[in-house]
Order: C-alpha cells, then sequence, then structure tokens
C-alpha cells in the first residue's frame, strides 16, 4: 500500500536524537510523503530545516492553540516570512482546544484568525487542530463559526485556492454532522490514531463519508500511537495501521486507498520544489 503521513512531528524533541533512524523507517515502511508541521516558532523553523534536509518530507509553519498566547510579535513575523518558502506547504498547525486550555480562548481565537488570513493570502492551507472535552463540540461548532467568519467557504477561499481544499482538519474527532459541515465547506479531513480511542466512535462513520480525493491519514507523531503500534513514541512508519483501518471502514484495497492517499496529499498540498 502506497502511504503518506499528513501529520507527523519530526520537528519533536522526541526525535531529535535519531530522526535520521525514523526516517529511515518510514522510508522501509513505504511511507512517500511526510508534512512536519510546527506549533510555535521554534518548531516551525525547525520543520524548515528537517525539509530541506530531506527534499521528500515537507514543511507546514504556524501556531497552534496550545502557544497562542506565548507568541511575540517578531515570533509572529517570522512565521509570516516562512510562510512563503518554498519548503512550506501549508499554516499550522493552529486551531481551537477546549478540552486543555493551556492558552485563554480569547487568545486562541486572535491566533486562529492569524493563522486563517495567512493561509488565504498565501494560498497555503490551514491544518486544523479541533478538539472539545469527551461527549462535548463547543471547539468544533466556534470552529466552524470561524472558518465561515474567515471567508473559507466563500469567494475569498475560492479566489485563494481554485478547487483546493483551504483548510485540513488534523486528527479527525467530533460529531459525524460536523464531518459533514466541513466536507461540504470544501476541507479535506485527516484521520489519526485517534480513531481508536473510546469516545472516538464517530470516527468509523466519518471515514466513510470523505471523498477520497480529500481524504488524508497522518501519525500526529511522537503522539496518538494507535492498538498495535509502539507503547511509547508513534512514527511515521505506524501510519500504515490508520491506513488500514480507513481502508477496511471504507470497503476498498489497501492498494486503492494508497493511491488516493498519495493522489489527495498531492492536491491538497501542492508544492513548488520537484519531487
Ligand atoms: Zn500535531
Amino acid at each position: 500500500m502506497r502511504l503518506v503521513d499528513s501529520h507527523g512531528h519530526l520537528n519533536a524533541d522526541r526525535f531529535a536524537a535519531d530522526v535520521e533512524l525514523v526516517v529511515g523507517g518510514a522510508v522501509v515502511a513505504g511511507v512517500e510523503r511526510v508534512l512536519v508541521p510546527g506549533w510555535n516558532v521554534g518548531s516551525s523553523d525547525r520543520a524548515l530545516e528537517l525539509a530541506a534536509r530531506w527534499p521528500w518530507l515537507d514543511a507546514a509553519v504556524g501556531i497552534h492553540p496550545h502557544d497562542a498566547s506565548k507568541v511575540d510579535e517578531p515570533g509572529w513575523a517570522s512565521i509570516e516570512a516562512w510562510a512563503r518558502d518554498e519548503r512550506v506547504v501549508a499554516i499550522g498547525e493552529t486551531g481551537l482546544d477546549s478540552d486543555r486550555l493551556f492558552s485563554p480562548w480569547d487568545a486562541q481565537l486572535a491566533n486562529l484568525r492569524r493563522n486563517l488570513a495567512l493561509a488565504l493570502e498565501t494560498g497555503k492551507p490551514a491544518i486544523l487542530h479541533c478538539r472539545s472535552r469527551t461527549g462535548e463540540r463547543d471547539a468544533q461548532d466556534a470552529l466552524v463559526d470561524e472558518l465561515m467568519r474567515a471567508g473559507m467557504d466563500g469567494p475569498a477561499a475560492r479566489g485563494a485556492f481554485g478547487d483546493r481544499p483551504p483548510a485540513v482538519i488534523h486528527s479527525y474527532s467530533g460529531p459525524v454532522d460536523y464531518c459533514a459541515t466541513v466536507l461540504a465547506m470544501g476541507l479535506a479531513v485527516s484521520f489519526s490514531g485517534l480513531v481508536f480511542r473510546r469516545g472516538e466512535e464517530a470516527s468509523a462513520e466519518a471515514v466513510t463519508m470523505v471523498p477520497a480525493s480529500r481524504l488524508l491519514v497522518e501519525t500526529d507523531s511522537p503522539f496518538l500511537s494507535p492498538p498495535g503500534g509502539p507503547r511509547g513514541r508513534n512514527e511515521p512508519a505506524y501510519v500504515a495501521i490508520t491506513a488500514g483501518w480507513a481502508a477496511e471502514r471504507r470497503g476498498v484495497g489497501e492498494d486503492v486507498l494508497g493511491d488516493g492517499l498519495v493522489a489527495a496529499y498531492d492536491a491538497t498540498f501542492p508544492r513548488a520544489r520537484p519531487r
């Protein structure tokens, strides 16, 4: 099966000592693309370094909701400058998190708006983290409101992105009707090992609703190791487990699913550099 990891933090400290081995392991597992998203200024810089070192990796730069209240103006200026770099194919990760309020809600909203504006300005899709407490959906509902407020479902997004998704819901979590709403807005949806956790049962239905051209899978390494993966640090190689789950839920062969994943990735994250 052809594989992509649409969201793997190879820029995390937990990979600093042996990132060569982890990248090699991904190659051996058949992973053809890894998108390395930043979550703050330092990790965005590190994503760029990794994409320079291994040109088949792609970078994203942006500020995570957890870091929303920690970025200063010079830091944000760096993100804006890096967003134009040809190694950068997306803006993020950004989003909203009402489960763990590591940054106050108002700061999260302001940060999300800034990241969405940068996505529209550069024509690079926003990568969106969105979590509410188990069984709740306030963050998802607020995210949909913010996407509409930013014009992600209208002419502004069509002007910047054409037929491409203006944003990706990363590590999908939420009720089925939320999936339908973001799909109607033209977004892509990416599933991680979170789908195997209790409280995330709606993902099994959501994954059947996503058109193949907008379906992505990811590890969110070093987090969210799936069943059958390592007990500790997750790695891009284990994206095969979530991809296999998606193929089974959708009732398609792994070959068909894998070809679709690569095509969806390339259509969502076009890059200026040759592959
Ligand atoms: Zn992430």
